[in-house]
């Protein structure tokens, strides 16, 4: 929480949008990264660039170690973060296959569903699979549409957990859509980190896996994504042959040093027991506080995160309940984006058979890896408080 002279502490709930920096990663950047080693070039061989290769490989080690993957089986390639991410295995999965196919989930991130004009231009089909009113996708029936797509090579776009709702699609499930049709998975792994039990280490099986930085302490700007060693996607960025040809451009050592270190910190310290009781409290309390009135998004899928709580309070317009929270002094997100003044109804919500009123009535409330019980006592008030303006 942060306090400015005279003003009441600000609650940060909005992790999944983006989260603070991580004292452990902010203090790489001191003495502009001197001090660590990471100031030089890694291309260069005087002793300063030996220094920021160093840290780069470190940081390399560090996040296999952390993820459970092996060099032997992955690539790691280290980027701008998940949109670059999911951006450089789609294009390359269908520049390296012609006619290949990509199907996605309806609930996916727009960093998925943009995809679609880019590909359909150049004669890829895409394939978007729906969900339930609970936000879960079937995986037998995804498997038999994607059968249909046979004999185009296709690349399944795997969100493990969803950004507004925190539903789960468990990896097993997609495995199990893997083994059916032998379709390529890519799994975006953004919200997975710090947010539910079993976010490492990966499980055998994933063809790619896509994480990104901002969103569990480490910079904004920086992720990164694990290629299976001999999936053969050519790079998005070409240029001076960095990153073993992976990705062109000067690395960011920094960056991935900070990758690395925020891992190793929420793994270390994240407690879904404690989180998940914490979540729970807060959900009891609203439907205490709201009855009726509230209904929380995508609660009755098969696994949800331990820290995201999607209210819609159908009737009410999203950016107005926003903007009480933050008059409040909490930060929350919205799923529906304004734009020119019309607010647009979240995509997520519309897919689960939300119609287009409640589908802009949507607040996002969504928790630190570290979140406990004690501190959501502290949190309950003030967000209650906001609610019942809303439902009484
Ligand atoms: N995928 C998911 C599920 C996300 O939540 C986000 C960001 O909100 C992204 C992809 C895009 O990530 P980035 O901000 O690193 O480009």
């Amino acid at each position: 929480m942060e306090r400015t002279p005279g003003s009441a502490p600000r609650r940060y709930l909005d992790h999944n949008a983006t989260s603070p920096l991580l004292p452990v990663v902010a203090a790489l950047a001191a003495d502009g990264g001197a001090a660590g080693g990471g100031f030089g070039n890694p291309s260069s061989t005087h002793q300063e660039g030996r220094e920021a290769k160093r840290l780069l490989d470190e940081a390399r080690e560090g996040v296999l170690g952390t993820l459970g993957a092996r060099s032997e089986d992955f690539d790691l390639v280290f980027h701008s973060g998940a949109t670059e991410g999911i951006n450089a295995v789609t294009r390359g999965f269908a520049a390296s296959r012609p006619g290949a196919a990509f199907a996605h989930s309806a609930t996916d991130h727009s960093a998925a569903l943009a995809q679609r004009g880019p590909l359909e231009a150049r004669g890829h089909r895409v394939l978007p699979l729906p969900v339930n009113a609970r936000g879960d996708l079937d995986p037998d029936r995804a498997a038999a549409a994607i059968r249909e797509l046979a004999p185009r090579p296709v690349l399944l776009h795997w969100t493990w957990v969803n950004n507004e709702t925190g539903v789960v699609f468990p990896l097993e499930d997609a495995l199990a859509v893997k083994e059916a049709t032998g379709a390529t998975i890519h799994v975006d792994a953004v919200q997975s980190v710090g947010r539910i039990e079993g976010w490492r280490p990966l499980p055998d099986g994933v063809d790619a896996c896509t994480w990104s930085g901002h969103k569990f302490g480490a910079f904004k700007g920086t992720g990164l994504t694990l290629v299976r060693k001999g999936l053969g996607l050519p790079p998005l960025v070409s240029g001076g042959g960095q990153q073993g040809g992976l990705r062109a451009g000067t690395e960011n050592v920094l960056g991935a040093a900070g990758l690395a270190a925020a891992l190793a910190h929420v793994a270390e310290r994240h407690d879904p027991k404690a989180q998940r009781e914490a979540k729970d409290l807060l959900v009891r309390e609203i439907k205490a506080a709201a009855g009726a009135r509230a209904a929380v998004a995508g609660e009755g899928a098969g696994r949800t995160s331990a820290q995201t709580v999607c209210l819609v309070l159908d009737g009410e317009r999203s950016d107005i309940v926003s903007i009480a929270f933050d008059l409040a002094g909490m930060a929350v997100g919205t799923g529906s984006a304004c734009l020119s003044g019309e607010l647009r109804p979240s995509h997520v919500l519309k897919a689960m058979g939300f119609g287009d009123e409640a589908a802009r009535s949507a607040v996002r409330l969504s928790f630190s890896p570290y979140v406990d019980r004690r501190e959501m006592e502290g949190h309950l008030p003030p967000i209650l408080g906001v609610l019942r303006r809303f439902v009484t």
